[in-house]
C-alpha cells in the first residue's frame, strides 16, 4: 500500500510537470511565430513585399476583368440581383488559378478570400479588398490587399439590364440603340410623347467626359464633341456601375448620368434625357433646339449644371 501511494504521488507529479512543460512550449512556439509574423514586414522578408506588391499590381487586372464577367453576363440576358456578390465570386474564381501561378512562381503558399467589392468616391473606381495569406518555410504572413479597379472602357449595363436584350435594342457602332424599347417603356408608364424616344441612341461604352466643369458644355463645339465621343458625367442622382448592373437607374451611392440623345422631328416636350430621369425619376424636358432632329431634351436644372441655360444654346 505505501508504495502504491508513493507510486502514485510520482506519477501524479510527473503528469502535472509534463503538462506544464507542454503548455510552456506552446506558450513559447506560439509566441515565436507571432513575433515572427508581426517582424516579416520590418525586416525578414522583402521576398513578400515583393509578392504582395506583384499580387495587388494584378488584382487591378483581375478586379476590372470580375466585373467586366458580371457586364457581359448581363449583356447575355442574366438578371443580377446582387452584382457584388457576383463579382466577388468571379475574382475568387480568378484568385484560384492566380495563387496557383504565384505558388509556382515563387515556391511559396499562397490562399487568399475576397473581403468586398466596393463603391469609392470616385464613380469610375471600384475597390476590391482580399486577404492574402503566405506561408514559407514556416513563415506565416497575412495581409489585407486592397486595389482600386477602373470601370472606365467597360460598357453600361444599365440600358440591357432595364430593358433586357430581347427589348430590340441593338449595337450600332460604339453606340447602342434603343429602336422601340424606350417608346414601348415610356408609353406603359404614361409619359409624355413616348415617339420622341423611338430610335434615340447611348453610348455603350464608359468614358468619362473632359469637359470638367461641365457648365463648359455651353461653350461652342463641346456639347457635339461630348455627344459624338459618348461621355458620361459624374452624378449624385444617377447609379453607380455596381447598381447598373442591377438594373438600377438611381441608388445610394455616387454615380453618374449620361445622355440619350433623341433623333425626332416632334418638337413637343418629353421626359428629360438624362438617364436616370428616363429610367426612374420621369420629369418633363424640352428640346434645345426645336428644328434639329438631334437635340437632346433637357429640363432646366441639368440645362443649368451643364450650361446650356438659352433656347439656341448648345448645337
Ligand atoms: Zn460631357
Ligand atoms: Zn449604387
Amino acid at each position: 500500500m505505501k508504495i502504491d501511494s508513493n507510486g502514485n504521488l510520482i506519477l501524479g507529479t510527473t503528469v502535472i510537470l509534463i503538462t506544464t512543460l507542454l503548455l510552456m512550449a506552446i506558450f513559447v512556439f506560439t509566441a515565436i511565430n507571432y513575433i515572427e509574423n508581426e517582424n516579416i514586414d520590418s525586416s525578414e522578408n522583402d521576398n513578400f513585399k515583393y509578392v504582395i506588391d506583384d499580387y495587388t499590381r494584378n488584382l487591378e487586372v483581375l478586379g476590372r476583368s470580375s466585373i467586366n464577367d458580371a457586364t457581359e453576363w448581363v449583356y447575355h440576358t442574366y438578371k443580377l440581383s446582387d452584382s457584388r456578390g457576383e463579382i466577388k465570386k468571379n475574382l475568387e474564381k480568378k484568385l484560384d488559378k492566380e495563387n496557383e501561378k504565384f505558388e509556382e512562381k515563387y515556391d511559396m503558399k499562397i490562399s487568399s478570400e475576397v473581403l468586398s467589392v466596393e463603391n469609392t468616391d470616385s464613380p469610375w473606381k471600384i475597390l476590391f479588398k482580399v486577404k492574402l495569406n503566405i506561408e514559407k518555410n514556416n513563415n506565416r504572413y497575412s495581409k489585407i490587399v486592397e486595389k482600386n479597379a477602373s470601370i472606365e472602357g467597360l460598357k453600361d449595363p444599365l440600358p440591357v439590364a432595364k430593358l433586357s436584350v430581347a427589348s430590340g435594342i441593338y449595337k450600332q457602332g460604339d453606340k447602342l440603340n434603343y429602336k422601340n424599347a424606350l417608346t414601348r417603356y415610356l408609353k406603359l408608364r404614361n409619359l409624355e410623347s413616348p415617339f420622341s424616344y423611338a430610335f434615340a441612341t447611348t453610348p455603350q461604352f464608359i468614358k468619362k467626359c473632359p469637359y470638367d466643369p461641365y457648365i463648359h458644355h455651353g461653350d461652342p463645339g463641346v456639347l457635339k464633341d461630348c455627344l459624338k465621343n459618348g461621355y458620361f458625367h459624374e452624378s449624385a442622382d444617377g447609379s453607380c456601375y455596381l447598381c447598373r448592373l442591377e438594373g438600377k437607374a438611381v441608388c445610394p451611392h455616387y454615380g453618374m448620368e449620361v445622355f440619350i440623345q433623341t433623333h425626332t422631328p416632334l418638337t413637343n416636350g418629353s421626359v428629360s434625357c438624362s438617364d436616370h430621369v428616363v429610367f426612374h425619376d420621369h420629369y418633363n424636358g424640352e428640346k434645345l433646339n426645336k428644328y434639329d432632329f438631334d437635340s437632346l431634351i433637357l429640363d432646366s436644372s441639368h440645362r443649368k449644371k451643364y450650361g446650356l441655360g438659352g433656347e439656341d444654346d448648345g448645337q
